[in-house]
């Protein structure tokens, strides 16, 4: 069976409205990742105790020997997740969480669920809240390792037709410019890019130096600056499925005066769970951009 130890530890959770239907996220991801997750990654899954029973009871994962169950919710599961995130122990830390969220449900408020996240954000480690993130997440890992690219999402991984948000916080436009250049080949293929205010304003300038004074203008898409609404309206273009990936470069050590517009955007991609996705840390972004290079080249 599994021989080589796990090169990944993953926390599991899902919302309750995600775990118990035939056709649930929880059941689309590990039916879907099944290859990926059980043939090439073979991570260790630390998983909250509903969420397990669910898989159990779904017959998802038979037999498969790394998981280790934490408690319920209520009885403190997902505050232990954030714990794990920024252990140092290697036996017990976390490299990535893939909690699918349900917006609605109350508990995607508590604090152990924003905890989760901005601790993730700051220990730079994938937090993945929604099926396709995560769906995504596995795939490129796997085929990092060698698996060959599923060709069921071929269609989500054909840039011409996708769109692309990029947002980055004042301390990360730098960050942001310097990925953008390093990969501006990649990005340049989207359909479409879009951008908060600032932000959009120095990445046109960059693709005006790369690409020119006319032809990088308006590569990509301005609308208004974060604090003044501009993630709500990137939010209403995920919610219409016209852009599918936000790569947001989140500065989690500053109070920030639009917290609820941030949020509200990722709650967007959380919405249509099934087909958006939001990237918070620039460690995990860049990693997205080198294996979204690897899988093109692959399938090209
Ligand atoms: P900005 O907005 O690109 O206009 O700075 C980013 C944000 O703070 O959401």
């Amino acid at each position: 069976m599994l021989s080589k130890p796990p090169r990944y530890r993953i926390g599991l959770a899902a919302s309750r409205a995600h775990q118990d239907a035939a056709d649930s996220a929880l059941v689309r991801l590990l039916q879907g990742g099944q290859a990926a997750i059980e043939t090439h990654l073979q991570p260790q899954f630390i998983v909250v105790g509903r969420t397990l029973d669910a898989i159990r009871n779904h017959g998802l994962l038979p037999g498969y020997p790394s998981i280790e169950r934490f408690p319920y919710g209520r009885e403190g599961g997902l505050m232990m997740l954030v714990s794990r995130v920024v252990d140092t122990d290697p036996a017990k830390t976390l490299d990535a969480v893939i909690y699918l969220m349900d917006p609605v449900d109350p508990s995607s408020n508590f604090p152990e669920a924003q905890a989760l996240k901005r601790q993730c954000v700051i220990h730079g480690k994938p937090f993945l809240s929604t099926l396709a993130g995560a769906r995504e997440w596995l795939e490129l890992e796997a085929v990092a390792v060698g698996a060959a690219p599923d060709p069921t999402l071929d269609a989500t991984f054909d840039l011409a037709n996708e769109s692309i948000a990029l947002i980055a916080h004042d301390a990360m436009k730098g960050r942001m410019l310097e990925l953008a250049e390093q990969h501006f080949e990649l990005l340049d293929r989207f359909a479409m890019r879009c951008a908060t205010g600032t932000t959009g304003g120095l990445l046109n300038q960059l693709a005006q130096k790369i690409k020119g004074q006319d032809a990088g203008r308006n590569w990509v898409r301005p609308f208004l600056s974060g604090p003044m609404g501009g993630d709500a309206q990137i939010a209403e273009l995920i919610l219409h499925r016209q852009c599918r990936r936000v790569l947001f470069l989140e500065d989690p050590h500053v109070a920030r005066q639009h917290e609820a517009d941030i949020q509200l955007l990722e709650r967007a991609a959380r919405t249509v769970t099934d087909y958006a996705s939001c990237s918070s840390d620039a460690k995990g972004v860049e990693r997205w951009l080198s294996l979204l290079a690897v899988r093109s080249e692959r399938t090209a």
